[in-house]
């Protein structure tokens, strides 16, 4: 099973990116006195950004939580983010003759995909390599909060209903 990182998210899950702090350490040129003139390198961080600071999202400025373990039970890692299986669909019918297509859309933020815009490497075989062989067709994401289907080029997302989102997540 693959590792389970601690990870911040946005609680309106933006992205993955925030403002925290670190610690530098600092070469500066300074006067007799040790007053501060000038900033001339950045020498090491002697503290990387860690779980007690506060971290707030870039894009939105809300203050990220923290995933803790439980929220990733079952679930397994692709390409730096965790998967759960979320629902099995007919498999036995072509996806074009029940229209789960019209109920899919690129997911440009996450991008899991084949194409020129995609951000992160993907394949199918890959993501269920990764499942261990999993039944399920779609796969709720433990940090975007969002649900996806595996297509042939992209990780779709998989627009639900409302009452198929009451429905599931309970
Ligand atoms: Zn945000």
């Amino acid at each position: 099973m693959a590792e389970i990182r601690k990870r911040f998210v946005c609680s309106n899950r933006c992205g993955d990116e925030f403002f925290t702090t670190a610690h530098v350490v600092e070469e500066w040129k300074v006067d007799g006195l040790g007053n501060w003139i000038e900033t001339t390198q950045a020498l090491e961080t002697s503290q990387k950004p860690n779980d007690e600071n506060i971290w707030t999202c870039a894009k939105c400025n809300e203050e990220a939580f923290l995933f803790e373990d439980s929220y990733y039970e079952g679930a397994f890692e692709y390409g730096g983010y965790y998967f759960r299986g979320y629902k099995v669909l007919l498999k036995t019918l072509t996806r074009e003759i029940i229209g789960i297509m019209n109920r899919v859309r690129s997911d440009i933020i996450l991008g899991f995909s084949k194409y020129e815009w995609g951000k992160r490497g993907y394949t199918y075989e890959g993501f269920y390599a990764a499942s261990g062989k999993s039944d399920y067709d779609v796969f709720e994401c433990i940090e975007t909060g969002k649900v996806y289907l595996p297509g042939e080029n992209e990780l779709f997302e998989y627009i639900e209903t409302q009452e198929e989102r009451r429905a599931t997540v309970q």
